[in-house]
């Protein structure tokens, strides 16, 4: 089996850097996602190093993971952040980032989270319609301050991904036609209370191939050029994320500092700050969830492993059909299974894994569902009336607990009988 990131077998027992997960797993009990701070740390700086020398700033997409300790990490290292909520506004603030370097996306922003994010003083907002542009003016006007805003785009390209997760056609919801920005930035440059610093798009996620990511950049360079040539400045081009990470084992994933690199060469004689807000391919995987096997069953000539985890902890397998390897905690010499993996929800979609040859875990074993530091606890629900799982922060040969499990007074929190 070929093994990704922090994670590796010694002595046929799993480690997440220099901590045996069994370890954790006795100490925090499962279903529990555990990260790698080393991990995280090394795929930020990637990013940023291959990008040295071109002003720049990587927005991480804090709704990728939007752990406290993940967040205060990164800020540490020096990242920016792209939000799409006031509540990511609040989580990035509390993590002890400073306000100048987040950026405000997303579709539908509410007039109140428009006045929390101008009295934050945020970097800028990507705003995706007129009517948007028109909002954050009043606002500011009200305010008495300047919004700094890019101009989100819809470079039309095809991306190669989930229908779900890709975004920039020109039949989704989101940013402005190409065709049209022109003429949307003149109308909006005209509004007092805006400073129109530059571009921005993002065509989706998890693209295994950079080379969609490389024509969007292409297409917003030319429209820059465009808006430029009509007499305006455009100083930033923010270039959204999207690069994906391998979740089979026999995938590969691209590099973020070549694709980094192909950007600088792209942009290197225009006189531009770029910003990128890569979310997946950062936290992906730095992530596993741990759970334990609590039965084995037969129906007909299906094989089931019933697992402690369930799709409220982890939702990718049964919203998109993502396939998640899965890792025992102890290698053992037994012949491998092909199974279903299940959790205790009440639904059939309640799956991590269909159909799937893995190790014949016997109940009470303990399995890792790798590749879940992306999209996963943030998405995680309390479905069945499940508590949510802790989230451990794995340092060299010591782990924290970075959020408690839930309790079942945190399950009826804020309910009047
Ligand atoms: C979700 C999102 C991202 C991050 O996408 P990844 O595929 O996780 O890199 C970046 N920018 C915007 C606007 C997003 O909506």
């Amino acid at each position: 089996m070929t093994m990704q990131g922090p994670f590796r077998y010694r002595n046929g027992t799993l480690y997440c850097e220099q901590v045996e997960l069994a370890a954790i797993a006795a100490g925090a009990g499962t279903p529990c996602y555990v990260y790698s701070r080393a991990s995280i740390l090394e795929r930020f700086r990637a990013y940023d190093e291959a990008l040295a020398g071109l002003p720049h700033m990587i927005c991480y997409a804090v709704k990728a993971n939007s752990n406290q300790a993940v967040l205060a990490l990164l800020a540490g290292a020096g990242a920016g952040f792209d939000i799409v909520s006031g509540g990511e506004l609040y989580r990035v603030l509390r993590a002890g980032a400073p306000a100048c370097r987040v950026v405000f996306s997303g579709v539908g922003k509410t007039a109140e989270e428009i006045e929390y994010a101008l009295a934050e003083g945020i970097h800028s907002f990507n705003a995706e319609s007129e009517e948007e542009l028109r909002l954050i003016d009043a606002i500011a006007a009200r305010l008495g301050v300047r919004a700094r805003v890019a101009l989100r785009v819809n470079p039309d390209v095809p991306a190669e991904t989930h229908p779900y997760v890709a975004t920039g056609r020109r039949e989704h919801k989101f940013g402005v036609e190409v065709a049209r920005a022109p003429e949307i930035w003149r109308r909006a440059a005209a509004l007092p209370n805006l400073a129109l610093e530059g571009l921005s798009c993002h065509i989706g996620s998890q693209l295994l191939d950079p080379q969609p990511l490389l024509a969007a950049a292409a297409v917003m360079l030319e429209l820059a050029r465009t808006i430029r040539r009509a007499g305006f400045s455009v100083r930033t081009l923010d270039l959204g994320g999207g690069l994906g990470v391998a979740y089979r084992a026999e995938e590969a994933s691209p590099d973020p500092a070549a694709f980094a690199r192909a950007i600088r060469e792209q942009l290197a004689r225009e006189d531009l700050f770029l910003i990128l807000e890569p979310g997946r391919s950062i936290v992906a995987q730095a992530g596993v969830l741990l759970t334990r096997v609590l039965y084995r069953k037969r129906t007909g000539s299906k094989e089931f492993v019933v697992v402690d985890a369930a799709m409220n902890d982890l939702i990718r397998p049964a919203l998109y059909q993502s396939h998640h390897e899965i890792w025992p905690l102890r290698q053992s010499a037994r012949p491998e299974i092909i199974a279903d993996v299940v959790g205790p929800v009440c639904e059939t979609g309640d799956y991590l894994a269909r159909d799937r040859r893995l190790a014949n875990a016997l109940p009470g074993d303990l399995l890792a569902i790798a590749t879940a530091g992306a999209y996963a606890f943030v998405a995680a629900s309390n479905y069945n009336s499940r508590p949510r799982p802790p989230e451990v922060l794995v340092e060299g040969d010591r782990w924290r607990i970075v959020r408690a499990r839930e309790t079942y007074e945190d399950l009826v929190r804020g309910e009047a009988p």
